[in-house]
């Protein structure tokens, strides 16, 4: 469902990440970990065209979404086959990014309306739904300066499922939240991976979390992928000497 083959990103002089080549199939969690710095985070933002690749190619569900002309020139998707195929691609911030303008229901079905052109009453009958699902059917007239993190961090999580996404990025979802919410959030997180049908890459510190979830765990460090595998290969019976480092500390 996703492809990133050769992919390198530079912010000027810095080179975030250095040639990755990474697949996803339909219905796999991926976790991501990693240092601080890493690349992580552009990894993810990347899938939603929120940063463009220096080099390489994205496919997203076998579509280029980003490729690199021979002439070394980046070229995108065009613009309404972009608009489709980012309706593909859910992400879900460490920082929530709700409107704040906007009530709990408002800020879930306003993607379905101007995206998908849903009628009022279809978005809100899939938003509710998407708001009971997270736990939260008693709060759809509440503004999110009035919710807890974990309530912000469950709207943006329906507010992303709303568009029924084939590929879900989760960029450090609970690293935002007091200790005593981050459970609530990984529990809405959890029940999501267990139906299964869409693809999920979770960026994430929560070692514990990923080992659960995760089909396959990758671990990258200055800008490249050390090592991957499936959770017990990487957290039981890790082979770099840099991942071996980097557990240590989650110990
Ligand atoms: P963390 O775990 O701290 O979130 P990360 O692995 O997700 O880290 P990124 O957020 O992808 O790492 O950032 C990688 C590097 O790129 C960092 O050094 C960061 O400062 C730099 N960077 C990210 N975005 C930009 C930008 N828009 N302009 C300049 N530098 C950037």
């Amino acid at each position: 469902i996703v492809k990133y083959t050769g992919v390198t990103k530079s912010f000027g002089d810095l080179q975030v990440l250095k040639g990755i080549d990474l697949e996803m199939q339909p219905g796999e969690k991926v976790a991501v970990i990693g240092p601080s710095g890493s690349g992580k985070t552009t990894l993810g933002r990347m899938l939603m065209t929120l940063e463009e690749p220096t080099e390489g190619t994205i496919e997203l569900d076998g579509e280029l979404l980003w490729h690199t002309h021979e002439k070394g020139e980046l070229v995108r998707a065009g613009e309404k086959h972009l608009h489709r195929m980012r309706s593909n691609v859910g992400m879900i911030f460490q920082h929530f990014n709700l409107f704040p303008h906007m009530n709990v229901l408002r800020n879930v079905t306003e993607a379905p309306r101007k995206v998908l052109g849903l009628s009022k009453e279809e978005a809100e009958e899939r938003a509710v739904s998407m708001l009971g699902k997270v736990g939260l059917a008693d709060k759809l007239k509440m503004y999110p300066s009035n919710l807890s993190g974990g309530q912000k961090q469950r709207v943006a999580i329906a507010r992303a499922l709303v568009m029924r996404p084939k590929v879900m990025v989760f960029d450090e979802v609970t690293s935002a939240l007091d200790p005593e919410l981050v459970g609530e959030v990984l529990e809405v997180i959890r029940e999501i991976a267990e139906e299964g049908e869409m693809a999920m890459m979770l960026i994430t510190h929560e070692m514990d979390f990923a080992k659960e979830i995760a089909d396959r765990v990758i671990f990258g460090a200055e800008g490249r992928i050390v090592e991957q595998g499936t959770p017990e290969e990487i957290f039981d019976n890790p082979k770099s000497d840099r991942l071996q480092s980097f557990l240590q500390r989650f110990r």
